[in-house]
Protein backbone atom coordinates (compact mmCIF):
# COMPACT_ATOMS: atom_id res chain seq x y z
CA UNK A 1 0.00 0.00 0.00
CA UNK A 2 1.69 3.44 -1.61
CA UNK A 3 -0.91 5.85 -0.11
CA UNK A 4 -2.03 5.21 3.49
CA UNK A 5 -4.57 8.61 3.46
CA UNK A 6 -8.03 7.88 3.91
CA UNK A 7 -7.24 4.13 4.93
CA UNK A 8 -9.09 2.43 8.27
CA UNK A 9 -6.62 1.32 10.72
CA UNK A 10 -6.78 -0.72 12.94
CA UNK A 11 -4.36 -0.94 16.52
CA UNK A 12 -4.87 -3.27 19.14
CA UNK A 13 -3.18 -2.35 22.51
CA UNK A 14 -3.10 1.40 21.51
CA UNK A 15 -3.32 3.02 24.82
CA UNK A 16 0.18 2.99 25.52
CA UNK A 17 4.01 1.94 23.86
CA UNK A 18 4.68 1.15 20.55
CA UNK A 19 0.62 0.78 20.11
CA UNK A 20 0.20 4.25 20.85
CA UNK A 21 2.94 5.59 18.76
CA UNK A 22 1.64 3.30 16.09
CA UNK A 23 -2.03 4.76 15.97
CA UNK A 24 -0.34 8.05 16.12
CA UNK A 25 1.97 7.41 13.39
CA UNK A 26 -0.66 5.87 11.30
CA UNK A 27 -3.04 9.56 12.13
CA UNK A 28 -0.30 11.37 10.78
CA UNK A 29 0.00 9.28 7.22
CA UNK A 30 -3.91 10.47 6.98
CA UNK A 31 -5.48 6.79 8.18
CA UNK A 32 -8.58 6.91 10.00
CA UNK A 33 -7.72 5.40 13.01
CA UNK A 34 -9.53 2.89 15.28
CA UNK A 35 -7.54 2.61 18.56
CA UNK A 36 -8.21 0.01 20.86
CA UNK A 37 -7.30 -0.88 24.15
CA UNK A 38 -8.58 -3.48 26.87
CA UNK A 39 -8.48 0.00 28.70
CA UNK A 40 -10.97 2.52 27.45
CA UNK A 41 -9.25 5.91 28.94
CA UNK A 42 -5.88 5.16 27.90
CA UNK A 43 -7.73 4.23 24.14
CA UNK A 44 -9.71 7.68 24.39
CA UNK A 45 -6.32 9.51 25.47
CA UNK A 46 -4.77 8.43 22.40
CA UNK A 47 -7.42 9.14 19.61
CA UNK A 48 -7.41 12.42 21.58
CA UNK A 49 -3.60 12.67 20.98
CA UNK A 50 -4.56 12.06 17.60
CA UNK A 51 -7.21 14.38 16.92
CA UNK A 52 -5.08 17.24 18.40
CA UNK A 53 -2.72 16.77 15.70
CA UNK A 54 -5.14 17.04 13.60
CA UNK A 55 -5.94 13.61 12.67
CA UNK A 56 -9.09 11.26 12.28
CA UNK A 57 -9.19 8.54 15.12
CA UNK A 58 -11.88 6.95 17.30
CA UNK A 59 -11.54 4.62 20.33
CA UNK A 60 -13.06 1.47 21.64
CA UNK A 61 -12.69 -0.66 23.88
CA UNK A 62 -11.23 -4.45 23.17
CA UNK A 63 -9.89 -6.88 24.94
CA UNK A 64 -8.20 -9.04 22.27
CA UNK A 65 -9.12 -12.45 24.41
CA UNK A 66 -12.58 -11.91 23.67
CA UNK A 67 -13.21 -13.47 20.29
CA UNK A 68 -16.91 -12.61 20.13
CA UNK A 69 -16.09 -8.79 21.23
CA UNK A 70 -13.99 -9.09 18.11
CA UNK A 71 -16.96 -9.62 15.16
CA UNK A 72 -18.85 -7.27 17.33
CA UNK A 73 -16.25 -4.78 17.26
CA UNK A 74 -15.55 -5.15 13.46
CA UNK A 75 -19.22 -4.70 12.46
CA UNK A 76 -19.34 -1.69 14.90
CA UNK A 77 -15.97 -0.04 13.12
CA UNK A 78 -17.35 -1.75 9.35
CA UNK A 79 -20.50 0.81 10.21
CA UNK A 80 -18.73 3.71 11.17
CA UNK A 81 -15.89 3.84 9.31
CA UNK A 82 -15.67 1.15 6.59
CA UNK A 83 -13.60 -2.11 6.54
CA UNK A 84 -10.31 -2.22 8.44
CA UNK A 85 -7.89 -2.32 5.80
CA UNK A 86 -5.17 -2.07 7.62
CA UNK A 87 -4.59 -4.02 11.16
CA UNK A 88 -2.21 -3.82 13.42
CA UNK A 89 -2.21 -6.63 15.99
CA UNK A 90 -0.12 -5.07 18.83
CA UNK A 91 -1.01 -5.96 22.27
CA UNK A 92 0.98 -7.90 24.23
CA UNK A 93 2.01 -8.09 27.86
CA UNK A 94 5.58 -9.50 28.97
CA UNK A 95 5.71 -12.45 31.42
CA UNK A 96 9.20 -13.35 32.69
CA UNK A 97 10.91 -16.53 34.54
CA UNK A 98 12.42 -19.57 34.58
CA UNK A 99 9.73 -22.52 32.97
CA UNK A 100 9.60 -24.09 36.60
CA UNK A 101 8.56 -21.17 38.48
CA UNK A 102 5.70 -19.86 36.13
CA UNK A 103 2.27 -20.21 36.69
CA UNK A 104 -0.03 -21.99 35.08
CA UNK A 105 -1.96 -18.74 35.23
CA UNK A 106 0.38 -16.51 33.97
CA UNK A 107 1.55 -18.95 31.02
CA UNK A 108 -2.11 -19.31 29.96
CA UNK A 109 -2.44 -15.07 30.29
CA UNK A 110 0.71 -14.88 27.88
CA UNK A 111 -0.76 -17.26 25.66
CA UNK A 112 -4.00 -16.08 25.48
CA UNK A 113 -3.17 -12.06 25.01
CA UNK A 114 0.52 -12.63 22.80
CA UNK A 115 -0.86 -15.49 20.58
CA UNK A 116 -4.35 -15.78 20.92
CA UNK A 117 -4.70 -12.53 20.49
CA UNK A 118 -3.34 -12.04 17.51
CA UNK A 119 -5.35 -14.75 15.79
CA UNK A 120 -8.41 -13.65 17.20
CA UNK A 121 -7.78 -9.75 15.50
CA UNK A 122 -7.14 -11.46 12.30
CA UNK A 123 -10.19 -13.98 12.42
CA UNK A 124 -12.58 -10.85 13.67
CA UNK A 125 -11.36 -8.34 10.59
CA UNK A 126 -9.54 -9.83 7.75
CA UNK A 127 -12.71 -11.50 6.32
CA UNK A 128 -14.20 -8.39 5.40
CA UNK A 129 -10.87 -7.43 4.72
CA UNK A 130 -10.41 -10.05 2.04
CA UNK A 131 -14.02 -9.54 0.73
CA UNK A 132 -13.52 -5.86 -0.17
CA UNK A 133 -10.92 -7.14 -2.78
CA UNK A 134 -9.14 -4.09 -2.38
CA UNK A 135 -5.53 -3.94 -1.10
CA UNK A 136 -4.99 -4.00 2.84
CA UNK A 137 -2.40 -5.03 4.89
CA UNK A 138 -1.92 -6.92 8.49
CA UNK A 139 0.94 -5.79 11.10
CA UNK A 140 1.58 -8.41 13.39
CA UNK A 141 4.20 -7.28 16.78
CA UNK A 142 6.34 -9.98 17.24
CA UNK A 143 9.49 -9.75 19.00
CA UNK A 144 13.48 -10.75 18.69
CA UNK A 145 12.09 -13.23 21.48
CA UNK A 146 10.58 -15.04 18.41
CA UNK A 147 14.12 -15.67 16.70
CA UNK A 148 15.95 -16.23 20.20
CA UNK A 149 15.01 -18.46 22.97
CA UNK A 150 17.07 -16.90 25.80
CA UNK A 151 16.93 -18.22 29.16
CA UNK A 152 13.99 -17.25 31.53
CA UNK A 153 11.37 -16.41 28.94
CA UNK A 154 9.84 -19.20 27.46
CA UNK A 155 6.26 -18.63 28.02
CA UNK A 156 6.74 -15.48 26.15
CA UNK A 157 9.04 -16.66 23.61
CA UNK A 158 6.26 -19.43 23.24
CA UNK A 159 3.44 -16.40 22.16
CA UNK A 160 6.19 -14.96 19.77
CA UNK A 161 7.50 -17.56 17.90
CA UNK A 162 4.33 -18.12 17.55
CA UNK A 163 3.37 -15.00 16.02
CA UNK A 164 6.35 -15.45 13.40
CA UNK A 165 4.97 -18.75 11.96
CA UNK A 166 1.50 -17.63 12.12
CA UNK A 167 2.39 -14.36 10.33
CA UNK A 168 4.67 -16.42 7.63
CA UNK A 169 2.17 -18.50 6.48
CA UNK A 170 -0.58 -15.57 6.07
CA UNK A 171 1.25 -13.66 4.41
CA UNK A 172 2.01 -16.54 1.75
CA UNK A 173 -1.89 -17.13 1.75
CA UNK A 174 -2.90 -13.22 1.83
CA UNK A 175 -1.02 -12.64 -1.08
CA UNK A 176 -2.92 -13.70 -3.83
CA UNK A 177 -5.71 -11.31 -2.01
CA UNK A 178 -3.48 -8.50 -2.39
CA UNK A 179 -2.84 -8.22 1.39
CA UNK A 180 0.18 -7.99 2.70
CA UNK A 181 1.27 -9.19 5.91
CA UNK A 182 4.37 -8.23 8.06
CA UNK A 183 5.72 -9.18 11.52
CA UNK A 184 7.99 -6.83 13.04
CA UNK A 185 10.77 -7.21 16.04
CA UNK A 186 11.49 -4.29 17.43
CA UNK A 187 14.35 -4.71 20.12
CA UNK A 188 14.19 -3.20 23.36
CA UNK A 189 11.94 -0.40 23.41
CA UNK A 190 10.96 2.09 26.63
CA UNK A 191 7.16 1.31 27.08
CA UNK A 192 5.50 0.47 30.43
CA UNK A 193 5.92 -3.59 29.21
CA UNK A 194 8.37 -3.83 32.19
CA UNK A 195 6.54 -2.62 34.66
CA UNK A 196 2.80 -4.14 32.83
CA UNK A 197 4.21 -7.29 33.42
CA UNK A 198 4.65 -10.14 35.72
CA UNK A 199 7.89 -11.66 36.63
CA UNK A 200 7.98 -15.18 39.08
CA UNK A 201 10.69 -16.65 40.39
CA UNK A 202 12.04 -18.63 43.16
CA UNK A 203 15.24 -16.20 43.61
CA UNK A 204 14.40 -14.60 47.12
CA UNK A 205 15.96 -11.10 45.12
CA UNK A 206 13.19 -11.01 42.55
CA UNK A 207 12.85 -7.01 43.36
CA UNK A 208 16.35 -6.91 42.46
CA UNK A 209 16.45 -8.36 39.44
CA UNK A 210 13.36 -6.59 38.34
CA UNK A 211 15.03 -3.60 38.48
CA UNK A 212 17.85 -4.64 36.62
CA UNK A 213 15.92 -5.44 33.87
CA UNK A 214 13.83 -1.97 34.36
CA UNK A 215 17.35 0.21 34.58
CA UNK A 216 18.40 -2.33 31.31
CA UNK A 217 15.62 -0.75 29.00
CA UNK A 218 15.14 2.44 30.30
CA UNK A 219 19.68 3.18 29.32
CA UNK A 220 18.68 1.50 26.09
CA UNK A 221 16.73 4.35 25.84
CA UNK A 222 15.10 2.83 22.10
CA UNK A 223 12.18 4.98 21.64
CA UNK A 224 8.25 3.31 20.27
CA UNK A 225 8.24 5.98 17.34
CA UNK A 226 11.15 4.83 15.81
CA UNK A 227 8.72 1.50 15.62
CA UNK A 228 6.01 3.29 14.61
CA UNK A 229 8.30 4.28 11.50
CA UNK A 230 9.47 0.44 10.84
CA UNK A 231 5.27 -0.33 11.11
CA UNK A 232 4.58 2.55 8.21
CA UNK A 233 7.84 1.97 5.85
CA UNK A 234 6.77 -1.98 6.15
CA UNK A 235 2.97 -1.61 5.21
CA UNK A 236 4.39 0.53 2.20
CA UNK A 237 6.89 -1.66 1.01
CA UNK A 238 4.83 -4.81 2.13
CA UNK A 239 8.04 -6.27 4.14
CA UNK A 240 7.92 -9.63 5.65
CA UNK A 241 10.05 -9.88 9.11
CA UNK A 242 11.42 -6.32 10.04
CA UNK A 243 13.91 -6.14 12.84
CA UNK A 244 13.86 -2.68 14.14
CA UNK A 245 16.50 -1.47 17.03
CA UNK A 246 20.23 -2.91 16.06
CA UNK A 247 20.04 -5.91 18.23
CA UNK A 248 17.18 -7.13 16.81
CA UNK A 249 19.16 -7.07 13.55
CA UNK A 250 21.99 -9.16 15.35
CA UNK A 251 19.23 -12.05 16.32
CA UNK A 252 18.10 -11.92 12.76
CA UNK A 253 21.33 -12.32 11.29
CA UNK A 254 22.92 -14.68 13.63
CA UNK A 255 19.82 -17.14 13.63
CA UNK A 256 19.81 -17.17 10.05
CA UNK A 257 24.06 -17.06 9.13
CA UNK A 258 25.35 -18.14 12.24
CA UNK A 259 22.92 -20.36 14.18
CA UNK A 260 25.66 -22.21 16.25
CA UNK A 261 26.70 -18.75 18.08
CA UNK A 262 23.43 -17.74 18.98
CA UNK A 263 22.54 -21.33 20.55
CA UNK A 264 26.17 -20.47 22.60
CA UNK A 265 24.67 -16.90 23.50
CA UNK A 266 21.00 -17.56 24.41
CA UNK A 267 22.62 -20.11 27.26
CA UNK A 268 24.52 -17.05 28.74
CA UNK A 269 21.63 -14.50 28.83
CA UNK A 270 18.93 -14.47 30.56
P1 LIG B 1 2.95 -1.49 26.85
O1 LIG B 1 2.73 -2.22 28.13
O2 LIG B 1 3.50 -0.11 26.89
O3 LIG B 1 1.58 -1.47 26.00
C1 LIG B 1 0.77 -2.60 25.86
C2 LIG B 1 -0.68 -2.17 25.69
O4 LIG B 1 -1.47 -3.36 25.49
C3 LIG B 1 -1.25 -1.47 26.91
O5 LIG B 1 -1.92 -0.27 26.53
C4 LIG B 1 -2.23 -2.47 27.51
O6 LIG B 1 -3.37 -1.87 28.16
C5 LIG B 1 -2.65 -3.24 26.26
N1 LIG B 1 -3.17 -4.57 26.57
C6 LIG B 1 -2.74 -5.47 27.48
N2 LIG B 1 -3.52 -6.55 27.49
C7 LIG B 1 -4.48 -6.35 26.55
C8 LIG B 1 -5.57 -7.11 26.08
N3 LIG B 1 -5.88 -8.31 26.61
N4 LIG B 1 -6.33 -6.59 25.09
C9 LIG B 1 -6.06 -5.39 24.57
N5 LIG B 1 -5.06 -4.61 24.98
C10 LIG B 1 -4.26 -5.08 25.96
O7 LIG B 1 3.89 -2.45 25.99
P2 LIG B 1 4.62 -2.29 24.56
O8 LIG B 1 6.06 -2.44 24.81
O9 LIG B 1 4.14 -1.10 23.83
O10 LIG B 1 4.11 -3.63 23.87
C11 LIG B 1 3.39 -3.67 22.65
C12 LIG B 1 3.76 -4.92 21.89
O11 LIG B 1 5.13 -4.87 21.53
C13 LIG B 1 3.57 -6.22 22.67
O12 LIG B 1 3.04 -7.21 21.81
C14 LIG B 1 4.98 -6.59 23.07
O13 LIG B 1 5.13 -7.97 23.27
C15 LIG B 1 5.74 -6.10 21.86
N6 LIG B 1 7.17 -5.88 22.09
C16 LIG B 1 7.60 -4.94 22.98
C17 LIG B 1 8.97 -4.77 23.16
C18 LIG B 1 9.54 -3.78 24.12
O14 LIG B 1 10.76 -3.82 24.35
N7 LIG B 1 8.79 -2.86 24.66
C19 LIG B 1 9.88 -5.55 22.45
C20 LIG B 1 9.38 -6.49 21.55
C21 LIG B 1 8.02 -6.65 21.38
Amino acid sequence: MKNLRGEVALVTGAGSGIGQATAVALGAEGCRVAVTDIDPSAASATAALIRSTGGSASSWAYDVTDPDRGTELAQEIGRELGTVSILVNNAGIAVGGFFVDTSRESFDRVVSINLMGVAHGCRAFLPAMVESGRPGHVVNIASVLGQLGIRGVSAYCMTKFGVVGFSESLRAEMWTHGIGVSTICPGMIRTRIIDNGTLESSDPDLQRKRETIETLFRKRNFPPKKVARAVIRAIRKNKGVVPVAPEAWIAYYLKRWAPWISYRLVRRIG
